[in-house]
């Protein structure tokens, strides 16, 4: 199997060595920039598996990297933020990233994390393809092993968590959960976000797949309580 390339976009030379030195222990290939151009040309450029997104960079602010990314592709980013800046994660994950960490964090946290957005996803990578595994709902076709939505036969971009959410919800269909239920269960156990980001992915998803998000018809609110997916 081909090494994953994570690309690490930190101003901070001192931080940036020593994730690098970690990454490449543990076996990825690592490319590295220092501000927010360079950042958003490798982003785009550089193929990676998996983007570390610093939000403070000069140039070019994580959160403006992250909403240019995601308009042309669905690659996990995790984004680096300091305590202060904790404020802000909502917002970044109405841009798109799919996960952060807050610095100072520990390099076992980092990489594991960084394993777990990676998953079996290779995005540049179709040889290990599991057998597909498709589920219809309507005018949606979701294959749950390959990770691959088609609505009306069009493939659509989801980035890994609105993925999970959608097969989540899809595979238990009709049942409600709560937004802390998902949260704990789609996030996992390390994840610190509120049950706000619950909200903000559903949201993205809806534009995503629903012809009118705001009358859906997969992706249902049961009012004071959570979601479930409705085949329509
Ligand atoms: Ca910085």
């Amino acid at each position: 199997m081909d090494a994953k390339k994570v690309l690490i976009v930190e101003d901070e030379k001192s931080i940036s060595d020593i994730i690098q030195f970690n990454l490449k222990k543990e076996g990825f290939e690592v490319e590295t920039a220092y501000d927010g151009e360079d950042g958003l040309a490798k982003a785009l450029n550089g193929k990676p598996d998996l983007i570390l997104l610093d939000v403070m960079l000069p140039g070019l602010d994580g959160f403006e990297i992250c909403k240019k990314v995601r308009e042309v592709s669905a690659v996990p980013i995790l984004m680096l933020t300091a305590k202060e800046e904790e404020v802000d994660k909502v917002l970044g994950l109405e841009l798109g990233a799919d996960d952060y960490i807050t610095k100072p964090f520990g390099m076992r946290e980092l990489v594991a994390r960084i394993k777990a957005n990676i998953r079996r996803i290779d995005l540049n990578d179709s040889d290990k393809e599991e057998p597909a595994n498709v589920h219809e709902f309507g005018n949606l076709s979701i294959d749950m092993n390959r990770y691959e939505i088609r609505k009306n036969g069009q493939p659509l971009a989801l980035t890994l968590r609105e993925f999970e959410l959608l097969q989540y919800l899809a595979e238990k269909e009709n049942k409600v959960f709560s937004r802390e239920q998902l949260l704990s269960d789609v996030w996992g156990y390390d994840y610190f976000g509120d049950i706000r980001t619950v909200d903000v992915t559903v949201r993205r998803l809806r534009e995503k797949l629903e012809d009118d998000s705001s009358d859906p018809k997969y992706i249902m609110t049961k009012r004071g309580i959570g979601y479930y997916f409705r085949r329509p």
